[in-house]
């Protein structure tokens, strides 16, 4: 049947589930066609009506950098890629500042994140110290390596609130870590009481859109905190930078027909980096950046591409968007 907007505006405001083949359709759209920025508009009035027009800012920070023999062929920690060559770490006392920190500048959560290779133990111990520092209502969540149930519960005891996880695009075969662990990770955090956000990415230019369909249903299907959207970023010396970048428009296209494709239950909607047309095209979750960042060359992104807390709400307000005071929405959700 050939592609209606109307039938997708109405279907989408009747919250039915659309098909892998109605999502691809939507995908295959002009970005800067009329139906692509009415798909953008509808995204908008769903991200705005199920928070009640109140986006979030989350801050996250790298508890240590270090050369990651996992490989990925996107991130700038990676072996392969020769950008990082010596390991280092925040002491104890350091992690809690960065976290206090973004606490005082009043992110909606805060990310602690950690390369593959960081000794699991030692990071049960830095979210432990870190939860007691921080308020009881502050959300707390771990980027961390994949889990099983043991691991995924002894992350919850630590004080964790939920865990950031994705099924990368092309896993296993642009990096070094395997699909089925990935899901399981995500199988076990769930079972373990952690509440899971996650996105489709990273979108690089050679994704078919029936290949991002996909992985937008399978974000839906474990109906996580957050799905969203985000482009690959290139990173100046790597293999993997000749495959180009999406634009900034195709980006907002592809976090506006996620944001249809889920489930109304996913409230939160996440892009990065943050641009404010992905916010205008539904986006309502940006991140704040502190230390070593994947995507970044610098090991301090905050003098790179890192984007501050002040940063991303701006970016909000300027696409009409209000900021939620206090603990993240999102992460609510049990
Ligand atoms: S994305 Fe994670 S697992 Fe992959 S190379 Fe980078 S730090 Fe290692």
């Amino acid at each position: 049947m050939a592609f209606s907007i109307q039938d997708t505006l109405k279907q989408s405001h009747d919250a039915v589930p659309f098909s892998k083949q109605q999502i691809t359709d939507m995908l295959a759209l002009p970005p800067d066609s009329v139906e692509s920025y009415a798909i953008m508009a509808e995204a908008k009035r769903i991200s705005k009506s199920l928070t009640q027009d109140r986006a979030e800012v989350h801050g996250q920070f790298a508890i240590n950098l270090s050369p990651c023999p996992k490989n990925c062929k996107f991130c700038s920690f990676a072996v392969c890629n020769g950008i990082f060559k010596k390991a280092s770490q925040l002491s104890p006392e350091e992690v809690v500042e960065h976290a206090t920190m973004l606490e005082s500048q009043g992110v909606n959560a805060i990310y602690i994140m950690a390369t593959a290779n960081y000794p699991f133990g030692k990071f049960c111990e830095a979210v432990q110290e870190t939860r007691a520092q921080l308020k009881p209502e502050t959300m707390l969540i771990g980027n961390v390596s994949d889990q099983e149930l043991d691991g995924a519960q002894k992350l919850a005891d630590a004080g964790l609130n939920g865990v950031y996880h994705a099924l990368r695009l092309r896993e296993g075969i642009d990096t070094g870590l395997q699909p089925e662990a990935r899901k399981n990770s995500i199988r076990s955090f769930k079972d373990a009481g952690l509440v899971v956000g996650t996105c489709v990415e990273p979108v690089g230019p050679e994704h078919s859109n029936e290949e991002l369909a996909e992985m937008i249903l399978f974000t839906a299907s474990f109906d996580p905190a957050f799905s969203g959207a985000a482009r690959r970023i290139e990173v100046p010396g790597t293999e993997i930078a000749a495959r180009g970048m999406i634009s900034e428009l195709r980006m907002a296209q592809i976090v506006a027909v996620t944001r249809l494709a889920m489930p109304r239950s996913v409230t939160g909607n996440c892009t990065h980096e943050p641009y404010s047309l992905g916010a205008a095209a539904g986006a309502n979750l940006f991140w704040a950046e502190l230390g070593a960042n994947p995507r970044d060359i610098k090991e301090h992104t905050e003098e790179g591409r890192g984007f501050t807390t002040g940063k991303c709400s701006e970016l909000f307000r300027d696409a009409d968007c209000g900021i939620l005071k206090g603990p993240s929405q999102f992460f609510r959700k049990h």
